[in-house]
Formats: C-alpha cells, structure tokens, sequence
C-alpha cells in the first residue's frame, strides 16, 4: 500500500540527522516482524515489561532497564522515581499537590531543549554556573535538602568547560544526591549503552529508542540500578499514575528489544566504513564548486563519531538553499546551525540515495547561481 501517497505526504531523503520531526530513524524488517508478531495476542504489560527489561538490561550490561516512550518522557520517568523511591503514598502526594518541593540541578551549557521533561515530573531546574564555565563548588554549593537529582547531559558537542561525569558522580555521592544522565543521541560507540553507568558511576542513563537504536521513534530506555528502574515501574503504565501518559505498547516493547539486540550484535565497522565512504565521495563532488567550501567532520551534530560533510557558504544563505532543496523532488534534508553552513550525514540514508544527496544540493545551488 502506498500510504504516503494516500495522503499527500512527501517522501525524503534525510541526509540530515534521526529527527523526531522526520519520524525518527527506518526500522529493520527484523524489527516490523516482532511487532507484527507482538500485536496478534493479549499479554500482561506488567510481565512483558519485567521481561523485556531484563532482556534489555543483560543485552546493555546493566542492572536494570525499563523501557519508555522516548527519551523525554525518559527524563521526567527518571525524576519521578528519584522523588518518590516509588513509594506509592508519595507518589500520591505528587498527584494531589502535596509533595514537598524538588529541585533538579543542571550545569549551565547542559541546558537542552529537552528539559521542560524536568517540569513534567512537578521539579523545578536549578542551574548551575554559566554559558562559559562551572566550577565545583557551584554545584557543591546549590545541592540541600530539596536536591532531588542532577540531570547530567553527555555529548563532546556540549560546552566542554563543563564539570565531567567524574566529578559531577563524586560530588553526588558524597551528597548522597542521585546522578541521571541523559545520552539520548551518544551511539555510537556501542559501549556507552553501558559507559556512562559502569565505567562512570551514573545511576541511571537514558537513551532514544529511535535514533540510533533505529527502534519504534517512540521509545525510550532508561539503564541502570536495579532501584531505581523499580521505582520508574511503580510510577509507569500500565497502572493509573503520573506516568501513565507516556504509555508504550506492546509492539514498542517488542520492536526495541530486536532493535537493541540487533545493535549490539551489528558490524559496526562496516557501518562506519559506509559513512566514512559515503561522505568521502560527497566531498570528491561537490569539490569542483568554486563558491563554497567543503569540509569533513568526525563528530556530527549530537558529538556522535559519524562523520559528516560541512558545505560552507560566503554568505548567509544557508536557509535560502535548504527553502530551494525544499522545492526539489525528491527532498533532501540538510543540519542548519550556523547561518553560512549546511550539514550532510550518511547514517540516515537508504542504500541508492547516497548519489542524489549531492546531486539536489548541486542542482539546488544552480538555482541560487552558485
Ligand atoms: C533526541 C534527544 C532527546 C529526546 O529524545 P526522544 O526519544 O525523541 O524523546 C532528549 N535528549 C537529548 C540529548 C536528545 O538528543
């Protein structure tokens, strides 16, 4: 059946980023076929829940996992088992408005656009030095007694005067203040499924289920200690709580346990010899056009080691060519942050359109006279 064609809907070719906003990342048949398998019977959610997530917890070399609607609805999970330890009288009293009051302390370059998740659990985001630097007795000095966590966010394209993990986890214990960390885009390397938890002592991490796990777009996963994840289950769907409305189904649950296996069991070298080839020979094209400059990356737009092609104007027309590549048939998605640069990845593509990512953006600045 041609769906999007039924509606109108315009295919694209995302030589961009997994965007939530261009539904997330393409599902393996593997994946499909679990959740067609999952949707033919009844089960119990309690049980599929308790079982995929020890599955997915073994799978990521954790104490515990439990699986969510996204990685947002992941945050404000995460805090709503750290406020209540899951104890449901006070879960209760967040409910009716009678919890104490909670705050969340956050370095100041670790605000994300993601973090209004942090309002949703009822705490308030308590921030930490400034745009430039943070010091350790910034945040030594906001945590008392209504700390309820620090929401800590990974990535190498993050504001690196920022404290480390390390001391961030240090300064945590000692306060006996719970650490979370949200690394929803930092796959690869697979080992940070595990990274951020065992090797750095987080006590619980959160990652998207349909980014580069190429999982249902609305999942989520939350690793970590076994407490913790039990806590997240008392406030969770299936039952008639906060979080009830960040309920995943069935099909979900079953198609990001195949996406988390089949992830950590995929050649993952391959995978970057086909980025690192992909994007080598956008380069080799695109390198004849006088009017721009064409640079290579190792780390793409979420610090991830995906190598991408930075195309740099002398202008400020970067959104003028996306508006022209938006007029094209097929559509190219492109990055946009800067006003002079436009950003093209591999990881995104289905096999036969690697040629065409080019051959739109060349055709694109035609138009533009470039
Ligand atoms: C993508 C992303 C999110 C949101 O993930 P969803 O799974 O779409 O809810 C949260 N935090 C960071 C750092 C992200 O990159």
């Amino acid at each position: 059946m041609a769906f999007y064609e039924s509606l109108g809907v315009a295919k694209r070719i995302n030589a961009a980023a997994y965007y939530t906003a261009l539904g997330g990342s393409l599902m393996s048949a593997e994946v499909i076929a679990a959740m067609n398998d999952a949707s033919k019977s009844f089960i119990s959610m309690h049980e599929l829940q308790l079982k995929a997530g020890a599955k997915i917890a073994k799978l990521t070399k954790n104490e515990g996992a439990y699986i969510t609607s996204g990685a947002a609805a992941a945050i404000a999970l995460s805090i709503l088992a750290f406020r209540t330890k899951g104890d449901i009288p006070e879960i209760q009293k967040i409910i009716n408005g009678t919890a104490g009051p909670s705050e969340i302390i956050i370095q100041c370059g670790h605000r994300i656009p993601y973090d209004p998740a942090i309002r949703l659990a009822g705490s308030t985001i308590v921030v930490v030095g400034n745009a430039i630097q943070t010091f350790e007795y910034e945040l030594e000095s906001a945590i008392n007694s209504n700390t309820t966590a620090i929401f800590f966010v990974a990535g190498a394209h993050l504001a690196t005067p920022t404290l480390p993990l390390e001391t961030v986890v240090r300064i945590a214990r000692k306060h006996k203040v719970p650490v979370v960390v949200d690394a929803a885009a930092q796959l690869p390397p697979p080992s940070n499924l595990w990274h951020f938890t065992k090797d750095c002592g987080a006590d619980l991490v959160i990652f998207s289920g349909g980014k580069t796990l190429k999982g249902p777009a609305p999942t989520g996963l939350i690793l970590g200690k076994s407490i913790w994840i039990d806590a997240i289950r008392a406030n969770g769907s299936p039952f008639q709580r906060l979080a009830r409305a960040f309920k995943v189904g069935k099909e979900e649950i079953a198609g990001i346990v195949t996406a988390v296996e089949q992830y950590v069991n995929l050649d993952h070298a391959a995978e970057f010899e086909y980025w690192e080839r992909t994007t080598n020979m956008w380069v080799e094209e695109l390198s004849n056009i006088p009017k721009i400059k064409v640079i290579k990356e190792d780390l793409n737009e979420a610090g991830q080691p995906i190598p991408r092609v930075g195309i740099h104007f002398s202008s400020d027309i970067a959104l003028e060519v996306i508006a022209v590549l938006q007029e094209l048939d097929p559509i190219v998605e492109v990055v946009h942050n800067y006003r002079n640069t436009i950003w093209i990845g591999a990881d995104g593509l289905q096999k036969g359109e690697e040629k065409l990512v080019t051959q739109q953006i060349k055709k694109a600045l035609a138009k533009l006279n470039l």
